[in-house]
């Protein structure tokens, strides 16, 4: 597999080993790099989530040796779909010796998932004060809640500007964010359950920070600078215009809070909505 061919699968045979609590089906499998993949799996009728939230997720462990008795081994994962989406999406890195992620890398259509129907997150718009322009800033996998949050009318109908910056180390790692919003500015049902008007108002600003790429840095240092504004053609951030949502690394997630709150945002939460919120996009 190449790094820029994603492969998606949809008519493997199903692979079905034991009865699961809250088993969900895959529907679709994409492997964008070798160290990353989305599925689809079918949606809980009695799911209801906010985009931007997250659920746990995961698969049965091996049993164990004393007992035989498995128990699932599940991680939180961000629903990268939208709330009136059928189906769930999730877009997930492979850990080579991750406990879930070197086993999930290789589910196919028809095999089963657990998933706990009990999403939570702070990456809401419940948790941010109104504003005119919405930024999402994420790295790697952190992309997953605001594809949830970039198909939601509800992102354009609050804003007059939304921008995604999606920072990562190589080119194909872009990749199911930039397909992702071709497809959000091309989908008809998309145009027209968001409208094409307010689709215009979606700007994305990719970078990379290792592999050559049209714009290179760390979104932090090109705020700093004040090359991102100038990029863009914006005013420097600022508490009365603008709102924030970030989703990255810890490192990153402290770095660009310092940089958030030194132009005058406030952090916010679902009890106490202010300027911007933040979420780990996996725990170091
Ligand atoms: C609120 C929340 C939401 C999350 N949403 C997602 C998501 O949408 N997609 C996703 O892939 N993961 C997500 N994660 C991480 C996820 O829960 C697991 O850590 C991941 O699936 C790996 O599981 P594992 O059991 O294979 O390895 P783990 O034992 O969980 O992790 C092993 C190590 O791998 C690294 N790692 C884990 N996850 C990532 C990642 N996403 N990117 C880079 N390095 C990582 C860390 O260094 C970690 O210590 C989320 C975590 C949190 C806390």
């Amino acid at each position: 597999m190449t790094e820029h061919s994603p492969v998606t699968q949809t008519d493997a045979k199903p692979v079905k080993t034991m009865a699961m609590p809250d088993a969900q089906t895959v529907t679709e499998v994409t492997h964008w790099t070798d160290r990353l993949f989305s599925f689809r799996v079918t949606r809980p009728a009695s799911l209801r989530f906010r985009s931007g939230e997250f659920v746990m997720i995961g698969l049965m462990g091996d049993p164990d040796p004393k007992t035989g008795k498995q128990k699932p081994l599940l991680r939180a994962y961000s629903i990268a779909s939208p709330s009136w989406d059928e189906e769930l999406e999730f877009y997930s890195i492979k850990v080579p010796d991750g406990p879930l992620t070197s086993r999930l890398q290789h589910i196919q259509p028809g095999d089963e998932i657990i998933l706990r129907p009990k999403p939570v997150g702070t990456l809401v718009h419940d948790a941010l004060l109104p504003g005119k322009r919405i930024w999402f800033f994420a790295t790697g996998t952190g992309f997953a809640p605001f594809a949830s949050l970039l198909r939601d009318p509800q992102t354009f109908e609050d804003y007059d500007e939304v921008i995604i910056t999606h920072t990562c180390r190589e080119v194909g790692e872009l990749e199911y964010g930039r397909k992702l919003i071709e497809d959000i500015r091309q989908d008809e049902l998309l145009n027209e359950l968001i409208g094409a008007e307010n689709l215009a108002k979606l700007r994305y600003y990719p970078t990379t920070t290792r592999e050559e790429s049209p714009k290179m840095g760390r979104i932090t240092d090109l705020m700093r600078s004040g090359e991102v504004y100038r990029d863009l053609g914006v005013e420097p951030i600022s508490p009365e215009h603008d709102r924030a949502m970030v989703c990255g690394n810890l490192a990153f997630n402290l770095e660009i809070k310092e940089l958030l709150e030194s132009y005058g945002l406030e952090e916010g939460a679902n009890s106490d909505p202010k300027h911007y919120v933040v979420e780990k996009a996996f725990l170091d």
